[in-house]
């Protein structure tokens, strides 16, 4: 069972004309946001596993969750603001292979590149995940550094970094509780942001939950952040999944990118707020878009965004409204916008 989530993944959709047939669309519709469905290869491929692929509504070519994951002509607009490396952590952040260190008392260790779903406003979508060292003594160098710079809090960040495997995840984890025997300060929580477990909640196994176990037992508090945008992606099997983490623990924490034609509404984004509550999960973070090449059609500008949050801030509890920021360049921590 622990790999099921591999055999899912390695069936996932990977034609755009073979997910509009499943989802009975038309390939000559067009979307009122994103325009025609692209057919032909791109450099950035389509990805969608299954289960993502059935949350989504039959015959709905505006449907939020496909208009995040299928190729579409508007991709093709170019606008000089929108560039291939918008926050261009390549060449400014990146001390060590697989690290990138742009905060204070935590930093980020991607592990791995690659996601199991290629949302199509993805801020990395060029980033150069080739360059990340795969080997244990890659990552061991990168452990190293990390550890001498006073973090408290290791973030694991990707690509996507439960595409890890469980035996990575565990070795992980026991470096962190061995290391932690002996620093100071020690690294006493372990932050993953993947949208994995949406896709594929599958990826949410036994011997994953038994790890999580194991990194609160020995002080260390795991926290998911979960990328989820939209309420239609919290599937039942991902709500017996929550239900698990916090069971093992875990702390749940989401955050979204405000996308027009996805999540731009105050009912949307207060139904997600909802669920994700009633569910176990904080709404943490809500994203103004970086302006990457290919993303225009999801962009609502400053004025449109606090709008929406001004309405959204009226409409319901403080702590089902997410903070809503921006990542600038060269900051050491979230621009964060408010509406008065
Ligand atoms: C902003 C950000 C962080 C840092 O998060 P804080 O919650 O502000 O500490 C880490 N990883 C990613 C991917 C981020 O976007
Ligand atoms: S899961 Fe995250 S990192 Fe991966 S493609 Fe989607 S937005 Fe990008």
């Amino acid at each position: 069972m622990s790999n099921q989530w591999k055999r899912e993944l390695a069936k996932a959709f990977k034609d755009p004309q073979e997910l509009l047939a499943y989802l009975q669309i038309d390939p000559q519709a067009e979307s009122k946001v994103a325009g025609k469905p692209l057919l032909s290869k791109s450099n950035f491929p389509m990805l969608v596993p299954q289960h993502f692929a059935e949350l989504m509504e039959k015959g709905n070519i505006d449907d939020p969750l496909l208009l995040q994951v299928l190729p579409f002509s508007h991709e093709l607009v170019q606008d000089p603001e929108f560039v291939l490396q918008p926050l261009d952590e390549q060449d400014n952040f990146i001390p060590v292979k697989n690290i990138v260190h742009k905060y204070q008392d935590r930093m980020l260790f991607l592990p791995k590149g690659g996601c199991a779903v290629n949302c199509r406003y993805c801020f990395r979508r060029n980033f150069p995940y080739d360059e990340l060292g795969s080997s244990k003594e890659q990552w061991q160098e990168a452990l190293d550094y990390a550890y001498k710079q006073n973090i408290s809090e290791l973030i694991l960040s990707g690509g996507d970094p439960l595409m890890m495997n469980d035996k990575e995840f565990t070795w992980l984890s026991e470096q962190i509780i061995s290391r932690n025997l002996t620093a100071n300060p020690k690294v006493d929580r372990l932050r993953i942001h993947s949208r994995l477990p949406v896709v594929l909640p599958a990826r949410i196994n036994e011997q994953f939950l038994a790890t999580c176990q194991s990194l609160a037992e020995a002080g260390v508090k795991v926290i998911w952040v979960s990328h989820i945008n939209h309420p239609q992606e919290i599937s039942l099997t991902l709500q017996e999944k929550f239900k698990l983490l916090q069971q093992a623990g875990v702390v749940l924490l989401n955050q979204s990118v405000l996308l027009r034609g996805v999540n731009d509404s105050v009912e949307v984004l207060e139904a997600l707020s909802r669920k994700l509550f009633a569910h176990g999960v904080l709404p943490y973070y809500l994203h103004l878009l970086d302006k990457v090449e290919g993303s225009t059609h999801f962009y609502l500008n400053d004025t449109q965004a606090l709008a929406l949050y001004a309405q959204l801030q009226e409409q319901t509890s403080g702590y089902l409204v997410p903070k809503l920021a921006r990542e600038e360049v060269g900051n050491k921590h979230k621009t964060l916008y408010t509406s008065n």
